[in-house]
């Protein structure tokens, strides 16, 4: 079901007109624009980072590995799933990766920056990608599953986000959501990154208990190379020592190799049953009964 930006209205019907008020969402750079008057402006995505970040995703361990748990999370979780929209889709390297592991699965994605669709549109053709404010859905009982991978962080109404995810999501169905782990973990990286906060795993369950949720699982992880992540982000600490927040993620090839190793030996812990309590991120899987 559709919901009408400007009056509430609910409705089912392929046009995005609404049939009380007569209202239809505009279009920017061919996408349709839920929050046109967001689509410009930096609050906590630079719009810019996009272009470098494209290059880096589809070499980088730690986004491969991310994709990879994703993956597998949907499979396990949410086998029957016949759509998929996942909010801040940023680059639409998440989406690549679920189109190549689920041909058959309808993809949506949404970014509250049209920079972002731009570089998703030209990776991603035929998947309906449009430019939304997650505080504010347009669509509800409308996907089986419904993804924020790192965007939660971002937001400073992160349980608005959770309810209209709750929302818009179809009964049985329910959503993946990952985030950083740890509030001892502040770093730079995170003031960077625009974060407003990191979160224990307690937080996360109980915000989404309250947004209507029935939590399946919670594990962290980036755990096994937690050691090496803790000495990074305390170096980073020290005064005077040269800034670079992208430096953990350029890493060289044969370490990043190694790097993607470990992550593979911890997914398929994680796959055998194992939460780890520690690690950089953590993983949220719940279900709306
Ligand atoms: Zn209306």
């Amino acid at each position: 079901m559709r919901v009408c930006g400007q009056c509430g209205e609910t409705f089912d019907r392929p046009a995005w007109e609404c049939p009380r008020c007569l209202h239809e969402p505009t279009r920017l750079d061919g996408h349709l624009a839920f929050a046109p008057e967001l689509a410009e402006r930096s609050e906590g995505f630079e719009a810019q980072y996009f272009a470098p970040l494209a290059e880096l995703e589809a070499a980088n361990f730690w986004f491969r590995s991310r994709n990879r748990l994703l993956v597998w999370a949907l499979r396990r979780y949410f086998p029957g799933a016949k759509n998929f929209l996942e909010i801040g889709c940023g680059t639409g390297f998440v989406l690549s990766g679920m189109r190549e592991a689920f041909p058959g699965l309808t993809l949506s994605g949404s970014e509250i920056f049209t920079a972002g669709l731009g570089f998703a549109a030209g990776r991603l053709p035929g998947v309906e990608l449009f430019q939304m404010d997650a505080r504010r859905i347009p669509l509800r009982d409308e996907f089986d599953v419904i993804g924020a991978f790192d965007v939660l962080e971002h937001i400073k109404e992160d349980e608005e986000v959770l309810s209209q995810m709750y929302e818009a999501t179809r009964g049985g169905g329910g959503i993946l959501v990952t985030v950083p782990h740890h509030p001892f973990l502040w770093s730079r990286v995170d003031e960077y990154a625009r974060h407003i906060r990191r979160y224990r795993a307690r937080e996360l369950k109980e915000k989404a208990g309250r947004a209507g949720f029935g939590v399946l699982r919670v594990t962290s992880f980036v755990s096994l190379l937690l050691p090496l992540l803790l000495a990074s982000r305390l170096k980073q600490r020290r005064p005077g020592e040269d800034f670079d927040a992208s430096s953990e993620l350029k890493v060289g090839p044969l370490l990043n190799a190694a790097l993607e190793r470990v992550m593979d030996a911890e997914r398929l812990m994680i796959r055998g049953g194992v939460s780890f309590p520690l690690g950089g991120s953590l993983l949220l899987v719940a279900r709306k009964e």
